[in-house]
């Protein structure tokens, strides 16, 4: 019989118990069972799935399962492949922490997780993600749901954080990372999604500036490394068109008469553009 994903998270909080503070009051945390607990009598419950839960609200979000498991099909059939391929050697061959912040359903750390020694923890504030990442074939990961402005994580314990595509906390990275550690933080560039921006926005909201976060990552932080990443993914059939019209917030934005004429005419390819950036706080 498959070891139970309760029984697998439960070991690792009592392998790695010091990776973790009480985002609560800030204290140190303890494993016990199924659980990790603070001094002050706080404590977070691993779920069935093995997950942990550590906010103290319920917070909406509007990445809804369909479009995560859309998103997470376009990952694992290669759509991220060379942006993949760039992070591994960009990770360092010794780790201790490898965090995950904003993970989704957790297909990037998935696939990075087996080149890299050490914990890995997956967060994002969105539920639905976290209980698809919990189905992911990753080793010595955890995955929970957990507030970007007060992470759950001790001081200076992380080796790496990921941040792709999603937003970011700087002071609580500074604070997690460890003093040589450093942030690979991925960010879309002018023409990401180029196709679909054209075809879901208005005129007027087709053109995208990424100055603003990069100015914001330069003013707060050092930059080791960067990289712009620019390729065309061929598009093999209507199920990954779907996958792909799916998986982006900008359908949101598109009238059900455009969608509806698109899918009746697919494009046969999509333009990724993305700044890849390593920076170090300290
Ligand atoms: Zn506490």
């Amino acid at each position: 019989m498959a070891v139970k994903k309760i029984t697998t998270a439960a070991n690792f909080l009592k392998q790695f118990p010091q990776l973790f503070r009480c985002p609560l009051c800030h204290e140190a945390m303890t494993a016990s069972e199924n659980s990790l607990h603070c001094v002050n009598g706080h404590e977070f419950d691993l779920s069935k799935k093995g997950t942990l839960y550590f906010l103290n609200r319920q917070i909406k979000t509007e990445y809804g399962t369909e479009m995560l498991a859309a998103r997470g099909r376009m990952i694992r059939s290669g759509l991220f492949q060379p942006l993949i391929k760039l992070i591994q050697q960009w990770l360092p061959a010794q780790s201790d922490f490898l965090l995950d912040v904003g993970c989704g359903e957790g297909s990037f750390l998935a696939q990075l997780a087996p080149t890299q020694s050490g914990a890995k923890v997956g967060f994002d504030i969105s539920k639905p993600g976290i209980y698809l990442a919990s189905n992911q074939p990753s080793a010595q990961t955890l995955w929970c749901v957990a507030d970007l402005t007060n992470l759950p994580f001790a001081d200076h314990s992380a080796t790496t954080i990921l941040n792709i595509f999603s937003p970011s906390h700087y002071q609580e990275f500074a604070r997690v990372l460890q003093p040589d550690g450093t942030l690979i933080k991925v960010i879309p560039g002018s023409q990401y999604l180029q196709e679909l921006r054209r075809s879901f926005l208005p005129d007027e909201k087709i053109a995208y500036s990424n100055h603003p976060v990069q100015q914001r990552l330069n003013d707060e932080a050092t930059i080791l490394q960067q990289e712009h990443l620019h390729y065309r993914y061929a598009l093999p059939d209507q199920g990954q068109f779907n996958d792909l019209m799916a998986m982006s917030p900008l359908e949101w934005q598109a009238s059900d008469e455009k969608k509806a004429a698109l899918l009746a005419h697919p494009f046969p390819e999509i333009t990724i553009d993305l700044e890849v950036i390593q920076a170090r706080f300290h």
